[in-house]
This record gives structure tokens, C-alpha cells and sequence, in this order.
């Protein structure tokens, strides 16, 4: 049998953004084998100290070893995979201080364990997400043992200090290590000469933008725009005068659209333009726009010009590599046929297309 298709994740407040979605998916790929693996640890721990807080804490434990696998076979299969990782982490707090309830209370050692759904939490979920459930978890620890312990919690306060402690600590420790990997996620997907997104960049765009219009059922345009002999321009002036052209078309490329356009740095002297919600006609004319726009005047007194692709696609669930491929093909034909032009895929697939012709 096969397995249900991927949905892709719904945005909620839980993960706004793209870059919220990716940590989430990516932390839950990176460390499943050490969920599993400390959710195993812990389990054993408290089989050694049954003997002395009883087998309640062990149950709990395996519960929230079984909920953990039966969640993860769960969240590549829903749209709500943040709430099952919320729901899950609330699971594991609850069997946490279940445990703790039934092995001393506010003296138990398996109190300081609520420590560890926070931490998974806050590695997996931005920093709102991550105070909000913090404040939740204080909240429920302190609360618990103040209701159904009142005396003993008043009179041994030290092992709830230290579990509040732990919790806020952990939190902020993990928060800080999610900021280090963001930002480092964030240079991964840029070009540094450039300022543009790179190749990485334009994959981790590209299924939001394929998501949005598929839900809408709109167009997506591609432009690839590559500079006209390129090559000479190093050869006759210089890597660094080579560098400064490339930042400058880069430069116009990005001024001369509108803010939900991207343009990415493919490589070399090659670029992408992403136009969300843009048919093949008006892609055509932003594309003309843009070689306009470079050749209009000299960039260090050298003459530069640009010839581009432009493909069109109803979202094309193959990634952009498909459209890619199409607008390459269509920059192919407008180089062969003498450069400083832009050509459509269709006019190069069309019956009788004219061939190359701008
Ligand atoms: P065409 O019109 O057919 O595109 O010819 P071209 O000369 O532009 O293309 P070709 O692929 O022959 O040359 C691309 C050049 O781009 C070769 C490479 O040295 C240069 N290049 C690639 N990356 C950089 C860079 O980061 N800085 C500079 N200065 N040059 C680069
Ligand atoms: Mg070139
Ligand atoms: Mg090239």
C-alpha cells in the first residue's frame, strides 16, 4: 500500500513563516533518533529507581516513548504537524508531572524532567512559541503542586525552584542555539557578493510560492537572465570589475520589481527571477523591462547587456527544476539568436514558433 502523499504544513501562529516551517521540519528530521534515544534513557532511569518512586513515573515514561513514535509515523501525513509537536510536548509535560504527583510530589526528582519537553520545544519553534510555552509550563508545575500538595509544597519548596529554574534556563539556552541556526541558515541561502538568495535559496522559496499557487490556481513565471559575454568583461577589465558588474545587475534586476518578486543568484554571471501570480505575457514584459533597464547605460563605461528565458507553469509540483529547465531552453534560443533579446519557451515550442525571435 502506498503511503499518503505529504501535505504540505498550514501556516499558524505556531509557524508564520517559511523559515519557521523549515527549522520545525528540519529540527524533527535532525534529532528524531535523539528524541528516541533520551525518551529511552529517561525510560531506564526510572526503571532503576522504581524501587524507591514507584512504577508510575516508568508508565508515564512509556507512554510518552509511544506517543513520540506514534506522533513522528504522524507528522509527514498532516497539515497540522506544529500542533501535533505542541500537543505532543503538552502530552509529555502532562505524564511528566502525572509522574511527579504520584513519586513525592513537590520533593520528587521526576519533577526537574518537565525540563525536556521545554527544551525540545523551544529548538523546534520560534521564540514567541517557545516564552508562551514556558510561561504555560511554570504555570502548570507550580499550580499542580500548590493544589493537590499545599503543605509540603510550602515546606520543601527547593525541588520546584530548582525545576522553575531548569525550565527557564533550558529555554533560553535552546532559544539562543535556534538564533545561531538561523542566522547561519539564512547566510547558507545568500550570495555574499550579490546580497542575492542562491541556489539553496530559490529551493526553499520556490514550495511556498508553488504551495500559494496551487491553492490559488495561478501562474508562476520564471525569468533566467544571464549576462552577454561575460567572460570578456573579466578577460579585458578584471575579476573586480567583473565583480562590480555583477553586483550591479544584481542591483538593477532587484529595483526594477515588485517587493513579492525574487531574484536569485544561480551562479557565475547567471540569475533567476521568480514572479508569483504573473502569466507568460506579462512575464515577457517584465523580462523585456529588465534588459532594458541593463543595457540603458554603461556600468563602469563598459557596455553590458543581458539576454533572458522566461517560462510559465500553473505550479509546477516537480520544484522549480521543471521550469527551470524550460526558461533555460528559451535562453538557449535568445543567445543563439544574437543576445541582448528575451525569449518566451512558447514562442520556441509553439507550432511554427518563430524560432528565437524576441
Ligand atoms: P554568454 O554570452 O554565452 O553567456 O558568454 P559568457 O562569456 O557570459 O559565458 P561563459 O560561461 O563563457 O563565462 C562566464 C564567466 O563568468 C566565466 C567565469 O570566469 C565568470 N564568473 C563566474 N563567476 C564569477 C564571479 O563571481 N566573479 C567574476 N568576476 N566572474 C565570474
Ligand atoms: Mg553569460
Ligand atoms: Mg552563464
Amino acid at each position: 500500500m502506498r503511503a499518503p502523499a505529504a501535505q504540505p504544513p498550514r501556516r499558524s501562529w505556531l509557524c508564520p513563516t517559511d523559515a519557521d516551517k523549515r527549522r520545525m521540519n528540519e529540527a524533527l528530521e535532525g534529532t528524531r533518533a535523539a528524541h528516541i534515544g533520551g525518551a529511552a534513557l529517561t525510560t531506564l532511569a526510572l526503571l532503576a529507581c522504581a524501587p524507591w518512586l514507584g512504577w508510575m513515573p516508568v508508565l508515564g515514561a512509556l507512554v510518552a516513548v509511544a506517543q513520540t513514535l506514534i506522533t513522528a509515523r504522524l507528522f509527514g501525513r498532516t497539515s497540522f504537524a506544529a500542533h501535533l509537536h505542541v500537543l505532543s510536548f503538552a502530552l509529555m509535560l502532562g505524564v511528566i508531572l502525572n509522574g511527579a504527583v504520584a513519586s513525592g510530589g513537590p520533593t520528587s526528582p521526576v519533577l526537574p524532567m518537565a525540563a525536556l519537553p521545554m527544551l525540545l520545544l523551544s529548538g523546534r519553534f520560534r521564540r514567541t512559541v517557545a516564552v508562551s510555552g514556558l510561561a504555560v509550563a511554570i504555570v502548570a508545575v507550580v499550580a499542580t503542586m500548590l493544589v493537590l500538595f499545599p503543605q509540603r509544597t510550602l515546606d520543601h519548596p527547593e525541588m520546584l525552584a530548582v525545576t522553575v529554574f531548569l525550565l527557564a534556563a533550558s529555554v533560553a539556552i535552546a532559544i539562543s542555539f535556534t538564533d545561531v541556526e538561523d542566522r547561519l541558515r539564512e547566510r547558507v541561502h545568500t550570495d555574499t557578493l550579490t546580497g542575492l538568495l542562491n541556489r539553496l535559496g530559490l529551493d526553499a522559496r520556490f514550495s511556498r510560492v508553488a504551495d500559494d499557487a496551487r491553492a490559488a490556481g495561478a501562474p508562476v513565471s520564471l525569468i533566467v537572465v544571464d549576462i552577454d559575454h561575460f567572460k570578456k568583461v573579466n578577460d579585458d577589465h578584471g575579476h573586480d570589475v567583473g565583480d562590480l558588474v555583477l553586483a550591479t545587475v544584481a542591483g538593477i534586476l532587484t529595483t526594477r520589481l515588485r517587493d513579492v518578486d525574487m531574484v536569485f543568484r544561480l551562479g557565475g554571471e547567471e540569475f533567476a527571477v521568480l514572479l508569483p501570480g504573473v502569466g507568460g505575457r506579462n512575464a515577457a514584459a517584465v523580462a523585456e523591462r529588465l534588459r532594458a533597464a541593463v543595457a540603458e547605460k554603461p556600468i563602469d563605461g563598459i557596455d553590458v547587456t543581458v539576454s533572458a528565458g522566461i517560462a510559465t507553469a500553473i505550479a509546477d509540483p516537480d520544484g522549480w527544476r521543471g521550469i527551470y529547465r524550460r526558461a533555460d531552453a528559451a535562453l538557449l534560443a535568445a543567445k543563439r539568436a544574437g543576445r541582448n533579446r528575451c525569449v518566451s519557451f512558447e514562442a520556441i515550442t509553439l507550432p511554427f514558433g518563430r524560432h528565437g525571435v524576441r
